[in-house]
């Protein structure tokens, strides 16, 4: 701590990652990248630039991007807005439509970046438990009507549960006085999007990351869908913040990872097929593991504590995240990787557990 940091920086507690470790032979199955490469055309697209790709500024607007991503979405480019990956995305959607005179709402088990941004802007929250199950209850936001603002994941993160379209439109139906936000970075795996509500409620902010399903967590791109006029606001924060959130590389994979929408069928259609084994296996070992509509699933074991396994698996070259948190500490999310790595991680966990 320096006497230098302003009083914000002091009191920050940054967003924990997981683990990037280099080693070989490493099963990664903590962080939710896909096991399954990107679109080869978008690898194509990054290889294909020229020496202007990286001597200019790239296009500031990303308008490329912006009508793929529209003609995909059926909505006007100016309802889209994109980022330097969707938590940059989130980032601006926080200090531009959350930083408000009452306290914004997500649930109590989340994806553990809100809190964070929370923290840097000086935004107020209040946490929503989730059920019993773990399940998001819609009336629970309603009990709520003076709220900043409300954000959670379709699915749910870390759970993998999803709340029901019809649920998110009862929402909306009645909070219409604050920002809705459904971070969609897994929607792709199963659960159906909120995108098709955005033309009906102004004030509902569907982001999108090409992290998970489309396999390109390093090239940094992410994506909201939303009213013109939320996307317009959002444009202001990002133009006063950083004029060229990504890069031309970034956009020209990204563009062409958007229009190989057979790619990205395939990819999904594998990981659907081996997270419902992974989901079978692990309950013969003695796992109960809730419903998953992501790419990783969430679970817990009769007997065996949730952190010992973590820590069992780690010497064996296997990388899984727990979460040391309240309502959560037994249970282990696990990344749905390729056949072969569930298969191994299967193995290990016989071993660990005989
Ligand atoms: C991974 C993830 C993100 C961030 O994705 P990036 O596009 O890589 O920044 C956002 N929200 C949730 C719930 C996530 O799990």
């Amino acid at each position: 701590m320096s006497k230098f940091w302003s009083k914000t920086v002091k009191e920050l507690t940054p967003y924990k990652p997981g683990e990037q470790i280099q080693a070989e032979n490493l099963i990664k199955l903590n962080t939710n990248e896909s096991p399954y490469g990107p679109s080869p055309k978008a690898l194509e697209a990054i290889q294909n630039a020229n020496d202007d790709a990286l001597r200019l500024y790239p296009p500031p607007n990303s308008d490329q991007l912006k009508a793929s991503l529209a003609k995909t979405y059926a909505v006007e480019p100016n309802q889209i807005f994109v980022g330097n990956g969707s938590d940059e995305v989130l980032a601006h959607i926080f200090l531009g439509l959350f930083k408000q005179s009452h306290p914004i709402l997500f649930p109590d088990i989340t994806y553990t970046f809100y809190p964070v941004y929370c923290s840097l802007y000086e935004i107020a929250y209040q946490k929503i438990p989730l059920n019993t199950s773990f399940q998001i209850q819609i009336d629970d936001y309603l009990a709520h009507p003076n709220n900043g603002g409300i954000i959670f994941p379709n699915p749910n993160a870390p759970t993998g549960l999803a709340t029901p379209l019809s649920e998110i439109k009862r929402l909306l139906d009645t909070n219409t006085q604050s920002v809705v936000v459904i971070d969609e970075a897994y929607v792709d795996f199963g659960c159906e999007s909120s995108v098709q509500l955005v033309n009906q409620f102004p004030n509902l902010i569907v982001t999108h990351s090409f992290s998970k399903s489309r396999a390109l967590a390093g090239l940094r791109v992410g994506y909201a869908i939303a009213s013109a006029e939320l996307v317009e606001g959002l444009e202001r924060v990002k133009n006063s913040f950083n004029s060229y959130p990504l890069g031309r590389l970034a956009q020209v994979g990204a563009t062409a990872a958007v229009l190989d929408t057979e790619h990205l069928a395939s990819t999904i259609q594998k990981i659907q097929n081996t997270r419902e084994q992974l989901i079978l296996d692990l309950s013969q070992l003695g796992f109960n593991t809730l419903t998953s509509e992501a790419n990783f699933v969430f679970t817990t074991h009769v007997s065996k504590n949730a952190e010992d396994i973590y820590t069992e698996l780690r010497k064996r070259n296997i990388l899984i995240r727990y979460f040391n948190l309240p309502r959560i500490n037994n249970y282990l999310r696990i990344t749905v990787g390729t056949d072969a790595e569930c298969a191994k991680l299967i193995a290990a966990l016989k071993e660990i557990l005989a």
